[in-house]
């Protein structure tokens, strides 16, 4: 059987993994961060009426400038802004890699700081970027002070911060986003996946978009909005990066179907992000419980929750598996991530965890 090293593929490839969190059929699936719970059936039935129009004029390619997804998603996200302001792709994932293949690219760099969302490095490498790994402050945090000093010394071409961040749930100040875009001639990209989970209250880089035309919020219809299998991601900016996503998209990359399910689940928003409150508590138990259990939990404005303090991660991954629960191990030394689900699933993993702990 043939492997990749006989292959001529990219010099800049050989050696490297593909994104890794493993699929298993696991009746409790708390570890790739997704919303638990199955979307209303009332809003699945209107998104089906849609789909059955959308199929008959399947013989056409879709409106390649989807534009009344990007007008449902400006919407949405309101803060001023108009479908011109907003781009979609199939997940935000390929929305990153748009950026990556327009402003990236040999020869180009783009600084992160881990631990962060892997697929960040992993699409800078698919897209021949040179990333920078940065170092974060204690506590997983950044201050402006300290983001301002890794561009100074590295002159990134990009910046990618993610609020809050992919696995540590730690949160940004906008004073750090904004002490970025100014350090910075380069473009500024806030991965915001996870922004409708923080606590009431907390203001969006949205707010800075104004007068930053090189600042980027990148946001997903996978986490809190229940759509992680429609693949919709999009981002926020000013309307001339649209015109730079136009030069690197495929044409007709969102299919008429995806747009068609994207459109009619907006429109039914509120009944889409009703267990995100109940999300919300079912995390704020886990920052609770865990540390009575005798772990460390970081402080989380996600939907998730990174714990320290174990011994064997591996070995309780595997224990929880046989329990019938998935969660994340990382590879961070004494960490685990765990998604918090609905109120069952969340009691399962922690009554399986205190029953490890007591063997
Ligand atoms: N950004 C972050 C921080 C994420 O955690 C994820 C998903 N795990 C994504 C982006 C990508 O999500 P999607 O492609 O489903 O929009």
């Amino acid at each position: 059987m043939a492997s990749l090293s006989d292959l001529p593929i990219r010099d800049d490839l050989r050696g490297l993994s593909p994104y890794g969190a493993p699929q298993k059929h696991v009746r409790i699936q708390l570890n790739v961060n997704e919303n638990t719970h199955p979307i209303p059936e009332a809003v699945a039935t209107d998104i089906v009426s849609s789909l059955a129009k959308a199929i008959l004029s399947v013989n056409r390619y879709p409106d390649r400038e989807f534009t009344e997804l990007r007008e449902s998603l400006a919407g949405y996200v309101g803060h001023g802004l108009a479908a011109a302001n907003i781009w979609a792709a199939n997940g935000s994932n390929e929305v990153l890699q748009q950026v990556l293949q327009a402003f990236g690219g040999p020869g180009r760099s783009v600084l992160g700081f881990p631990p962060t969302y892997s697929m960040h490095s992993i699409i800078a490498s698919g897209t021949g970027t040179r990333w920078i790994p940065g170092e974060r402050d204690a506590s997983f945090e950044i201050s402006p002070a300290t983001v301002t000093r890794w561009i100074e010394q590295t002159s990134p071409d990009l910046v990618f911060l993610c609020s809050p961040n992919n696995p540590t749930g730690t949160p940004l100040s906008l004073e750090t986003i904004a002490a970025a875009y100014e350090a910075t001639p380069g473009i500024v990209v806030v991965d915001e996946a996870y922004a409708e989970f923080a606590p009431a209250g907390t203001e969006s880089a949205l707010s800075l978009l104004p007068g930053r035309e090189r600042l980027l919020i990148s946001r997903t219809m996978s986490k809190a909005f229940a759509f992680a299998g429609a693949r919709v991601g999009y981002l926020a900016a000013d309307p001339v990066i649209a015109d730079a996503m136009r030069l690197v998209r495929l044409p007709y990359h969102l299919s008429s179907l995806t747009q068609a399910a994207a459109v009619a689940a907006l429109a039914h928003a509120p009944e889409m992000l009703a267990m995100v409150d109940d999300i919300r508590r079912q995390r704020d138990r886990l920052l609770t419980e865990l540390p009575k259990l005798g772990f460390h939990a970081w402080p989380s404005a996600a939907n998730f929750v990174l714990f320290g303090g174990v011994d064997d991660p591996h070995a309780v991954f595997e224990a929880l598996l046989d329990h019938d629960i998935i969660i994340r191990d990382l590879g961070i030394a004494g960490h685990l991530r765990v998604s918090a689900g609905t109120e069952g699933e969340t009691t399962a993993f922690l009554e399986a965890l205190e029953g490890l702990r007591l063997h």
